[in-house]
């Protein structure tokens, strides 16, 4: 069984990914917490071959090369996918089991929420990671 599967509200869109991530990072930039609608989006990346999705997904460019994909009946927002580097996000909060995730560093906190109150201690970054 795949350690990290998850789904939609609703149930019609199921994913699992066979690999360990590349990275698990929260992100407080505007687009995300538009899409998600929420203060932030923590999300697990994998690779885009990594990761199998079944059942409608909707999608919409939130930026040139980036897709947000969402259940088209329940609007659940799962992934953001950039098609150029091969990778897809998944959002923590539609896996099966969102306690496996171990955030790594926080990015776009320039547009953090002000009530978020960060204490982790993680690495933050106002902009995008480097490289
Ligand atoms: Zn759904
Ligand atoms: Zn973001």
């Amino acid at each position: 069984m795949a350690r990290y599967q998850g789904g939609c509200l609703c149930g019609a869109v199921r994913y699992r990914a066979e690999a360990t991530p590349i990275n698990e990072r929260i992100c407080h930039c505007r687009l995300c917490q538009k899409v998600i609608g929420a203060a932030f989006n923590a999300r697990v990346l994998f690779r885009i071959d990594d990761v199998v999705v079944d059942g409608p997904v909707a999608t919409v460019n939130t930026s040139p090369d980036l897709k947000r994909g969402f259940c088209a009946a329940c609007g659940t927002t799962m992934f953001s996918r950039r098609e150029s580097a091969g990778i897809i996000g998944v959002t923590t909060g539609s896996l099966d089991d969102p306690t496996l995730f171990r955030p790594q560093i926080h990015i776009w906190t320039a547009s953090k929420q002000p009530w978020v109150v960060l204490d982790d201690g993680l690495p933050q970054y106002e902009g995008a990671p480097p490289a």
